[in-house]
C-alpha cells in the first residue's frame, strides 16, 4: 500500500488504480485492518493552532480604557507619596486582569468543547457494510460515500459517482461549484482540475458519491495549506461592545469631572493640591465599574452553558443575546415539531386499500388484507429505492438512515419476507438521489434473467402522479384514474399523514438513469400513509412560545392536507396553508402580507425560506430559522438566529447555523429562547446593580470636596468595595434562574437601549439614596465624636450593607420580591450576601486590614445601626417598582 506521505499524485490515478494502491475493494476495509492503519496514520484531525500564550491572554486583559485611568491615578498616587493608595490601585489593576484572563480561559474552553460536540461523522464501508463512524476515524483506504450536503472528511480519490458537485471555495476562491467526474487527469493539473478528488473541509453542493480515503489529516491538501485550524474565538458580544463603549465615555466625564475638581478645589477655593489629586483619584475609581466586564462575560458564558445541558449548542456568542428578542420561530415540521418516528401505516394500490400492523421499525407485523401483486409490485420499490438498512442491537431494531426511507424499508420487509432475495436479483446499476427541489428519488436497476431495467421511483405524490401516465391494477398496468387517487390522497393527508407515492417504469436495458426519465411515463403503483405523531412536547412549546409573544411558523416541504392537519394538532393557526407555487407568484406586497399572516407554508423550497425570512425582516420582526437541507444555508445565515438540525442536518446546514440542536427538537428551541431572555435580563440586573454603587461613591467624594469635607470613603476603600464586595455580590445576578415571567411577556424590541428610562430613573434613585445614607452617616458620627477612621469604617459598611440588601431587590426587575418565589433558587444570593459578611468582618477588624485601609473598630450598636439605615433601601426600591406597577395598571397608561 502507498505510504501516506509519499506524494502520489492520486488524482492521475485511475479508480480501479486507487483500489490497488491503497489496498482496498468496493467492501472497504475490514474493522481490523482499519483500526491498524489508525494507529499507524493517527486520527484524522487537523492540527490544531497552539493556544494564544497565557502570558499574552493576561497581558491583553490591560488593554481597556478604565484600566489606564486607574493606572494613571496609581502612578500619580505613587508620585505624591501615597504609597498605600498606590499599592492598593495597583493590586486592583492586577486582580481584574486576573479574573478577566481566568474567565476569558473559561468561556473559551467552554465554547471550544461546543464546538467539540458538533464534530462530524461519515458514512463508511467497513467489512462491507454501511457504519456511521467519527470522520477522526478515518485512514486512508477507507471506502466513504458521499451526498449532497456532506463536508468531505478527507482527502478522498472518487471512485464512483452521480452528478456529484463541490464547492471548493474555501480552498481555490472559486465560488462556483465543482462538477467531478472519474478520469485521471495529468499528473500537473492544478488543484480547481483535479476533478476526480474530492478535497477535505469542501462540501457537496449535489449528487452522491463514493471515494477512496488517500490522504488525512496534515497531508490533505487543506492540511498543507493551513496547516492549522482555527480556534473558536470569542467575538464581542453587541452587548459587549455597547459595554466597552459606555466604559470608555464614563472614562472621559471621569477625567473631566477629575480636573475640574482639581481646578475649583484648588485655584477656586485654596485647597492643598495634594488633597485636590487624591479626591479626583477617588471620583475617578468610584465612578469607574471595575468589576462590570468581567460580570457581563460570566453571565453570557453561563448562558453558553446552560444552553448546551438544554441540547442547545450556541456556535457564536452574541446570538445569546440575539435570542432574547427573536419574535418570530419558523420551523420545518418533521422532526422538529413531528417525532421523526415513522410508520407506514395505510398502502393504497389502484386495487385496494391495506392496513398495516407493527411497532416502530421492527419488520414484523401483518398487513390486512394480504399482500396482492399490486402491493408486492409496490414493495418491491420501497426495497430497491432505497438507502436506508434496519440492525437488530440488544434485541431492539436500528435504522440507519432517513426515517421515511426506514418506514418504507419496514413495509417492504413485512410484505417481502424474501427480500434478501429481491435484492440480490435487481442490483442498482444507477440512482437519481432525493433532492428536495424535485421531491423524489429514482434508482435504476438489471436483473440478468429479464430483458428490461427497472427504474424504481419514489417521491411527493402530487409530484409524481404528474409523471405518471398508468396505474398498477389487478391484472398489471391501467389507465391512471387520476381522480380517485386525488381523492385517497386528500383523505390520508387530512389525517395528518405523510404520504409517498411508489412508481416504476420498465426501460430498455441499456438506458442511463436521466430525469427526463422520470418525468413521464411512470407507472404509480401506490400511496403509503406514514404516520409521524406529533412531539408532545413541542405542543407544549408552541403554547409558550404564543404566551411570550413568539408567533411560530411551520414551513415544510410537505404537502398542505398534512401540514394542515399536523399544524392543528399542534395548536398552529391553520387558516391559511400557503404552499411554495402559490408563494412564488406573488408580488412582494403581497409576499410581505403573506409572510406576517400565514403561519402554515407546505411544499415550499429552501428559495422561499430564503424570501420569508426577508419578508419578516423588513417588517423589523426578529427572525429565528431552522433548516437541514444543503440548500438551506442562505436561509439560515439570513435569519437572525439560524438553527440547524444535529441529528438529520447536514454539515453544510450545521456550518451555516448560528446554533445546533443536537435533539432537532422544536421544544430545545422554547428553551433556549427563554434562556437568551434571561442572560440578558442577568446582564441588565448585573449593571442595574453595579452602576448605582460607583455613582453613590462619586456623589459622596464630589459633596465632599464641594463642601470641604475629609473623603467619607478613601480611593483604597473605595476599590475594596468596588472590586471584591460588588462584585461577589453580583456575581449572584449572573446566575439568576430565568423568572417566574419570563415566556410571559413581549419580546424585547431590538435595538433597544440597554436600561429604559424607568430603569435609569431607578438607578439615580438608589445612587442618591444610597449617598445620602453613607454621607448622614459619616457626618453624624463626626458630628459625635467619633475618630474619622471609626466614621470612614461605618460609611463603608453602611454602603455594603445597602448593596446587599439592594441585591435582595435586583433579583426580580419589575415584580415585587416580597413573594414566595425569592426563596426559589435563592443559593447564589444567599450565599453571596453570606460571603461578602464575611469578607466586611475581616476588612473590618483584621489588623494589617484596619492598618491599610485606615480603620477603627466598629461596634455591635454600630452594626445593629448601619443595617437599619441600609434596610431602608428595600422599602424605597419596593415602593417604586410598586408605583410603576400602579401606574402601568391605570387604564389610562393602557391606552
Ligand atoms: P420538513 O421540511 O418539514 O422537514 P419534509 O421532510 O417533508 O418536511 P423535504 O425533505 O423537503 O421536506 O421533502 C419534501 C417531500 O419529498 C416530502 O414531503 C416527501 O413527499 C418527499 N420525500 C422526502 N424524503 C424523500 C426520500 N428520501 N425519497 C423520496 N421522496 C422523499
Amino acid at each position: 500500500m502507498a505510504e501516506q506521505g509519499s506524494p502520489v499524485d492520486w488524482h492521475a490515478i485511475d479508480p480501479a488504480g486507487a483500489f490497488e494502491r491503497l489496498d482496498s475493494s468496493d467492501l472497504g476495509l475490514s474493522q481490523a485492518e482499519a483500526a491498524m492503519r489508525l494507529q499507524r496514520h493517527g486520527a484524522n484531525a487537523l492540527p490544531q493552532a497552539p493556544p494564544e500564550p497565557a502570558w499574552r491572554r493576561f497581558a491583553r486583559q490591560f488593554r481597556n480604557t478604565l484600566i489606564y485611568v486607574l493606572i494613571a491615578s496609581g502612578v500619580i498616587s505613587l508620585l505624591m507619596g501615597h504609597r498605600v493608595d498606590a499599592g492598593v490601585i495597583f493590586g486592583v489593576v492586577m486582580i481584574n486582569a486576573l479574573v478577566g484572563f481566568v474567565q476569558e480561559g473559561k468561556a473559551s474552553a467552554a465554547l471550544q468543547a461546543i464546538l467539540g460536540m458538533t464534530r462530524t461523522r461519515s458514512l463508511v464501508w467497513r467489512d462491507g457494510q454501511l457504519r456511521t463512524v467519527d470522520s477522526s476515524e478515518l485512514v486512508p483506504g477507507d471506502l466513504v460515500s458521499l451526498q449532497a450536503g456532506d463536508k468531505v472528511p478527507a482527502d478522498l480519490r472518487l471512485v464512483q459517482l452521480k452528478d456529484l458537485a463541490c464547492d471548493e471555495s474555501m480552498l481555490t476562491g472559486e465560488s462556483v461549484a465543482v462538477r467531478k467526474h472519474l478520469a485521471a487527469t495529468a499528473a500537473d493539473a492544478p488543484l480547481a482540475e483535479q476533478h476526480g478528488m474530492a478535497f477535505m473541509g469542501t462540501l457537496v453542493t449535489a449528487g452522491v458519491a463514493r471515494g477512496l480515503v488517500c490522504r488525512t489529516a496534515a497531508q490533505t491538501e487543506i492540511g498543507r495549506i493551513s496547516e492549522l485550524t482555527r480556534q473558536a474565538t470569542l467575538a464581542d458580544t453587541p452587548l459587549q461592545q455597547q459595554l466597552a463603549r459606555f466604559a470608555r465615555q464614563l472614562s472621559i466625564l471621569t477625567l473631566i469631572i477629575a480636573v475640574l475638581t482639581i481646578l475649583v478645589g484648588n485655584l477656586l477655593r485654596g485647597l492643598a493640591l495634594d488633597d485636590m489629586v487624591q479626591a479626583a483619584i477617588g471620583i475617578a475609581v468610584a465612578a469607574i465599574p471595575e468589576g462590570l466586564p468581567a460580570i457581563v462575560t460570566i453571565a453570557l458564558a453561563i448562558g453558553v452553558q446552560r444552553m448546551a445541558r438544554q441540547r442547545a449548542l450556541v456556535r457564536r456568542l452574541p446570538s445569546v443575546e440575539v435570542l432574547g428578542s427573536v419574535d418570530v420561530i419558523c420551523s420545518d415540521k418533521t422532526g422538529t415539531l413531528t417525532a421523526n418516528a415513522m410508520t407506514a401505516r395505510q398502502c393504497v394500490t389502484a386495487v385496494q386499500l391495506h392496513h398495516i400492523e407493527g411497532e416502530g421499525y421492527s419488520p414484523q407485523g401483518r398487513i390486512e388484507p394480504a399482500a396482492d401483486g399490486a402491493l408486492l409490485a409496490a414493495a418491491r420499490v420501497a426495497l430497491l429505492c432505497n438507502d436506508a438498512s434496519l440492525s437488530q442491537e440488544n434485541g431492539q431494531w436500528q435504522l440507519h438512515g432517513d426515517p421515511t426511507e426506514g418506514a418504507l424499508l419496514v413495509l417492504a420487509r413485512k410484505a417481502l419476507p424474501q427480500f434478501g432475495q429481491v435484492l440480490e436479483q435487481w442490483p442498482r446499476v444507477e440512482e437519481l438521489p432525493f433532492e428536495s427541489e424535485r421531491r423524489y428519488m429514482a434508482t435504476l436497476h438489471r436483473c440478468d434473467s429479464e430483458p428490461t431495467a427497472l427504474l424504481a421511483v419514489k417521491g411527493a405524490p402530487d409530484r409524481l402522479m404528474t409523471c405518471c401516465e398508468t396505474q398498477f391494477g389487478a391484472n398489471g398496468p391501467e389507465p391512471l384514474d387520476l381522480a380517485c387517487w386525488q381523492a385517497e390522497l386528500k383523505r390520508l393527508g387530512a389525517e395528518g399523514m405523510r404520504v409517498l407515492a411508489l412508481a416504476e417504469r420498465r426501460l430498455p436495458a441499456d438506458v442511463h438513469a436521466e430525469h427526463g426519465l422520470v418525468e413521464q411515463g411512470l407507472c404509480l403503483l401506490a400511496l403509503i400513509g406514514i404516520n409521524d405523531p406529533p412531539r408532545p412536547e413541542a405542543i407544549d412549546s408552541i403554547a409558550r412560545c404564543h404566551q411570550a409573544g413568539i408567533r411560530v411558523k411551520m414551513i415544510t416541504g410537505d404537502n398542505p392536507l398534512t401540514a394542515a392537519a399536523i399544524g392543528a394538532e399542534m395548536g398552529l393557526n391553520v387558516e391559511r396553508v400557503l404552499t411554495g407555487a402559490e408563494l412564488d407568484r406573488l408580488d412582494s406586497q403581497g409576499l410581505d402580507e403573506a409572510a406576517s399572516a400565514v403561519d402554515i407554508f407546505a411544499r415550499t423550497s429552501p428559495a422561499n425560506k430564503l424570501q420569508l425570512v426577508e419578508a419578516l425582516q423588513r417588517q423589523g420582526r426578529v427572525v429565528a430559522m431552522t433548516g437541514d437541507g444543503v440548500n438551506d444555508a442562505p436561509a439560515l445565515r439570513q435569519a437572525n438566529i439560524g438553527i440547524a438540525m444535529g441529528g438529520k442536518g447536514t454539515d453544510a446546514a450545521r456550518e451555516a447555523g448560528d446554533m445546533v440542536l443536537t435533539d432537532d427538537n422544536f421544544a430545545t428551541i422554547a428553551h433556549a429562547v427563554a434562556e437568551g431572555r434571561t442572560v440578558y435580563d442577568n446582564v441588565v440586573k448585573s449593571i442595574l446593580y453595579i452602576l448605582p454603587t460607583s455613582l453613590a461613591e462619586a456623589t459622596v467624594i464630589i459633596f465632599a470636596i464641594l463642601l470641604g469635607w475629609t473623603l467619607p470613603i478613601t480611593p483604597a476603600q473605595i476599590l475594596w468595595i468596588n472590586m471584591v464586595t460588588t462584585v461577589t455580590l453580583a456575581l449572584a445576578l449572573a446566575f439568576e434562574p430565568p423568572e417566574p415571567g419570563v415566556m410571559a411577556r413581549p419580546p424585547r424590541p431590538a435595538g433597544q437601549s440597554l436600561i429604559s428610562a424607568e430603569l435609569a430613573w431607578r438607578t439615580l434613585l438608589v445612587s442618591v439614596w444610597a449617598a445620602g445614607l453613607v454621607f448622614w452617616q459619616f457626618g453624624d458620627y463626626l458630628r459625635h465624636g467619633a475618630s474619622v477612621e471609626l466614621a470612614r469604617a461605618v460609611a463603608v459598611n453602611t454602603l455594603v450593607m445597602i448593596e446587599a440588601v439592594y441585591l435582595i431587590n435586583c433579583r426580580f426587575l419589575d415584580a415585587s420580591v416580597l413573594t414566595p418565589a425569592i426563596f426559589r433558587r435563592a443559593g447564589p444570593m444567599l450565599g453571596a450576601i453570606a460571603g461578602v459578611v464575611v469578607l466586611q468582618l475581616l476588612y473590618s477588624y483584621l489588623p494589617w486590614s484596619q492598618q491599610l485601609f485606615g480603620l477603627e473598630s466598629l461596634s455591635a450598636a454600630d452594626w445593629l445601626r448601619l443595617t437599619a439605615v441600609a434596610l431602608s433601601i428595600f422599602v424605597v426600591v419596593e415602593l417604586e417598582k410598586a408605583l410603576r406597577r400602579w401606574q402601568a395598571a391605570r387604564p389610562s397608561a393602557r391606552q
